[in-house]
């Protein structure tokens, strides 16, 4: 069994009891080092001087790290906008942000459009809202090719059954409504599903929108979406996606592609995950065990209020136990299930995993916590939101989100 800290040197010189003492537990914790690493692994993706990335902000909009990612080089997506607003107080500038968005109202395209920042719509009644309000004005829309790739039917974005983008058949509609208010398709994007593993069905995503973008006359970028995986069973040995074969894979088509056609178009990626899940562990303690009829129950202070992907999607993360700071590995181990402290049956975090023994008192580690972690974490049950802290290059440490007060629950009052 491999261990993540142990791999990563991830802690540097802290100590999990000793960052919970200081911050309170929960606690999310992230390391910049690894961060930057994998912000520079996909932004040399593909090596071509027209290849950009952007950042997907929903799998982690923490300021302080999209300050982080900013420097590295990465551009954004955003699908609000309140992502909006919070990329603008990181530094983002209109240029560097790509409005994502779905079922939205005139008024929050226009908070996109008065910034002169470009908006993609996800359907002809969205294009038409936008032709409405902003005729003669550049706009981009999201196809949905009909092919979908993910981890669960949730996350599943692309495909027949979903409710993401233009069905390919309706292009023509497409045009007709952007001569009837005289606007110009400048991008085209897709985004066929979260967490593969296999560059398959992405590169055949890929193939199929250079196929559709050759009707696009005014085209200045083509955007593929994201969903680049991670691999969540590192104790099993899960291995990470295959970047560089896949890098060039993508290079020679979209060389070919360019070549075939002379033109000069800008290609787009928008990995979220890929860039955050590794950089950060979610601590918790243990406050109670038990065992109802044969089955063992951890009692953690990590209810789904604070991680809600195993709860929401059945969603695996490693586990890590520490006990007086050192990682414990051995025998004997036990098949348990971690449990939150939010009042639904559903609030289980690990179901029935073999483990080292876990004894009251011990620190849970939940490796690869860092997408989709505390961007979907809730005040549910009236809990507050944890801290997140940054271990730092030089090993020092940096609260960069301040854990919820009882105030911030009365605030709307
Ligand atoms: C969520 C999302 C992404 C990022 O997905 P990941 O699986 O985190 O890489 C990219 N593009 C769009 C349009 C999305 O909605």
């Amino acid at each position: 069994m491999k261990y993540f800290s142990e791999i990563t040197d991830f802690y540097k010189q802290n100590k999990p009891s000793e960052l919970l003492e200081q911050f309170g537990s929960p606690l999310y914790v992230y390391n910049e080092d690894i961060l930057r690493q994998r912000a520079r692994q996909i932004k040399s993706l593909v090596d071509m001087p027209n290849f950009e990335v952007s950042y997907s902000i929903k799998a982690n909009s923490n300021l302080h790290i999209l300050k982080i990612l900013k420097e590295e080089g990465l551009y954004a997506d955003a699908m609000s906008d309140g992502e909006i607003f919070i990329l603008e107080k990181a530094g983002y500038e209109k240029d560097d942000i790509f409005f994502v968005c779905n079922n939205v109202s005139a008024e929050e395209m226009r908070y996109a459009v008065d910034r002169g920042i470009m908006v993609s719509v996800d359907s002809l009644s969205q294009l038409d809202l936008y032709g409405r309000n902003f005729p003669k004005s550049k706009v981009s829309v999201r196809l949905n090719p009909g092919i979908g790739a993910g981890h669960h039917q949730k996350v599943v974005t692309g495909g027949k059954t979903t409710k993401f983008g233009i069905n390919l058949e309706k292009i023509e509609d497409i045009f007709d409504i952007s001569r009837k208010y005289n606007l110009k398709i400048t991008g085209i994007n897709q985004h066929i599903g979260s967490l593969f593993m296999s560059s398959t069905e992405y590169l055949r995503g890929v193939n199929e929108l250079l196929q559709t973008a050759l009707f696009f006359k005014d085209l200045e970028f083509i955007d593929f979406g994201g969903g680049f995986g991670i691999p969540y069973k590192k104790q099993e040995g899960q291995q990470p996606l295959e970047l560089v074969q896949f890098g060039q894979d993508l290079k020679y088509i979209l060389s070919q592609w360019q070549s075939e056609n002379k033109r000069d178009i800008i290609f787009r990626c928008e990995p979220g995950r890929f860039v955050v899940a590794e950089s950060s562990i979610l601590l918790g303690k243990v406050y109670a065990k038990k065992n109802n009829y044969n089955k063992i129950f951890i009692g953690t202070d990590l209810g789904f209020s604070v991680l809600i992907r195993p709860a929401m999607y059945g969603s695996h993360h490693d586990i890590e136990v520490y006990r007086k700071n050192k990682l414990v590995k051995n025998k004997p181990f036990e098949s348990v299930n971690i449990t939150g402290n939010i009042c639904e049956s559903g609030d289980i975090l690990v179901e029935e995993r073999e483990l080292p023994v876990i004894n009251e008192e011990d620190i849970i580690g939940v490796m690869d916590a860092g997408a989709y972690g505390y961007s979907m974490s809730s005040n549910y049950n009236n809990r507050m939101r944890p801290a997140e802290v940054l271990i730092k290059s030089n090993g020092s440490v940096q609260l960069i989100r301040k854990r919820d007060t009882f105030e911030d629950l009365i605030k709307g009052f």
